[in-house]
């Protein structure tokens, strides 16, 4: 910085001048970086103004993880649109409008009746926003929170316009993976709108970075997103089971104090049934809700095609198929030959069962045995006979984590001090396992594996190292 007497060059960090000790004035860059910090993006918009010279603000429509939505009049076209002002914190990490915007550029594909149309991603000054089309009536959880639960008929009627939308976005590759009753929109006229799709993917970045740090909304996520893992279409199903089993019964079926306790549940607690909180549901829609909502993907409805023409049948009182392990595709004419020709089968399949349990026993006598600990009603976990040490409770004294397993292979295990099933939070990563500790916010586990220290997501997911074994010791 110069000095304004002597103009001798003194660092930034001073106050005065070191020759003449002149009080130094802030320089014209730092005044440039002073009225930027003042034009940091915009948190909301006021009802009559007009926004970027063009939208002028009916009304704020409401507000949600991402930001701010208006009700807007877009002076160019004269038509009613809907806006949503991206917060400040989102827009300024450029990834993730970076991602947004990939994204959209695919959600925009989606053409549909019961898909809210996406229009662009803009940006004023520092405002990044998103505009969409308008979509009148309000949202799902406003319309369950009003009537309690809604009928039968009603929840069948919306649920097959879900199906709808997502079948054609599915069938363009895209997931919404956030999919709750605040993302869709009901008019008066009882159409379903969905709302987002494109904007859950683009926030994930973050997600990957906070390890264990959950996005989106913890009730209405399938087991594989708690975990981190991959998601597909499947996914999608569950949420729909999830406001499914929320429209006719007024209350979904996992609940908690903490996303991480709602987490636990998707992953290992069995939902009650529907039919149990309302008797009016059929045996055929409690048992069709159910299957959405099987933990193992592979288990569940495959398509959204699938769970519409279920929905249909159980309107028009046709018996639905049993619970069983699911088709990949809906039946094929190929499919339904071969279900004929079964009792040809039934002989050489009798011949190799015997074989296999033959062929089991004399394996599981002679090589490691596991355990089956029978937990609930169905579930059942396996884990190699060994000891069970190194307990660690976490800070609200409601989880609880520890190594088990033969010595020399341990796998770390968490469960709820209430009960309720073990999960494996090592299952994928080999090696032995020990001293697992909790974060105190209960989302991360830190522990010991061959002489390094890692980290993982409390709800499962790919361990980080955190701390490599150290050179004397590789020795
Ligand atoms: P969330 O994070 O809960 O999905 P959003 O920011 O998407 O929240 O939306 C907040 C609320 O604004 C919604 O619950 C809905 O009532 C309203 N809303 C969002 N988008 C639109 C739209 N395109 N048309 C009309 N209302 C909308
Ligand atoms: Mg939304």
């Amino acid at each position: 910085m110069k000095c304004p007497k002597c103009k001798a060059d003194n660092p930034d960090t001073q106050s005065f001048c070191g020759e003449c000790g002149t009080q130094l004035e802030p320089s014209d860059d730092s005044q440039v970086s002073f009225t930027k910090t003042l034009e940091t993006p915009r948190e909301e918009l006021t009802t009559g103004s007009t926004f970027a010279d063009r939208y002028k603000i009916v009304e704020e429509l409401g507000k949600g993880g991402m930001g701010r939505v208006y009700k807007v009049l877009d002076k160019e076209t004269n038509e009613k649109i809907a806006l949503k002002l991206i917060k400040p914190e989102i827009a300024l990490e450029k990834r993730t409008v970076e991602r947004f915007r990939n994204e959209l550029t695919t959600a925009r594909k989606i053409v549909q009746k019961n898909v809210c149309r996406m229009y662009d991603l803009n940006k004023e000054k520092d405002n990044y926003f998103i505009t969409m089309e308008y979509v009148s009536g309000g949202d799902l959880k406003k319309f369950i929170r009003r009537s309690g639960q809604l009928s039968v008929e009603k929840a069948i009627s919306i649920a097959k316009q879900i199906c709808d939308g997502l079948s054609e976005a599915h069938s363009l590759g895209i997931v919404h993976r956030d999919l709750k009753p605040n993302n869709i929109m009901i008019d008066d006229k009882g159409n379903a709108k969905i709302m987002d799709f494109g904007i859950a993917r683009s926030l994930e970045v973050k997600r990957i970075t906070g390890a264990g740090v959950m996005i989106g909304t913890p009730e209405y996520m399938s087991p594989e997103q708690v975990e981190g893992k991959e998601v597909d279409q499947r996914s999608d199903i569950y949420s729909l089971g999830i406001i499914l089993y929320e429209m006719v019964t007024g209350q979904v079926p996992f609940e908690g104090d903490t996303p991480f306790t709602i987490g636990m549940k998707h992953k290992g607690e069995m939902p009650k049934n529907p039919k149990e909180l309302n008797s009016q549901i059929s045996d055929n829609l409690n048992r069709m809700i159910l299957r959405c909502l099987e933990k193992d993907k592979e288990k569940r409805y495959q398509s959204a095609g699938e769970v519409r023409s279920e929905l249909a049948n159980i309107e028009k009182g046709i018996p639905t198929t049993e619970r069983k392990i699911p088709k990949r595709k809906p039946l094929t004419s190929k499919e339904i030959t071969v279900k004929f020709n079964l009792r040809k089968l039934l002989i050489p399949a009798l011949v190799l069962v015997v074989i296999l349990t033959v062929v089991g026993y004399f394996f599981f006598r002679s090589g490691p045995k596991l355990v089956d600990i029978k937990i609930g009603r169905t579930q059942q976990i396996t884990h190699a006979p060994g000891i069970e040490i190194d307990p660690a409770i976490s800070a609200d004294g409601k989880m609880m984590a520890y190594a088990a397993g033969p010595e020399s292979q341990m796998h770390l295990y968490i469960r709820q001090i209430a009960g309720g099933r073990t999960i494996n939070l090592t299952e994928s990563f080999p090696g032995n396992h020990r001293w697992p500790q909790w974060s105190p916010d209960g989302t991360r586990i830190v522990f010991q594996s061959g002489g390094a220290i890692y980290v993982a997501p409390a709800l499962g997911g790919i361990p980080k190292q955190l701390v490599e074994p150290s050179s004397r010791r590789k020795c």
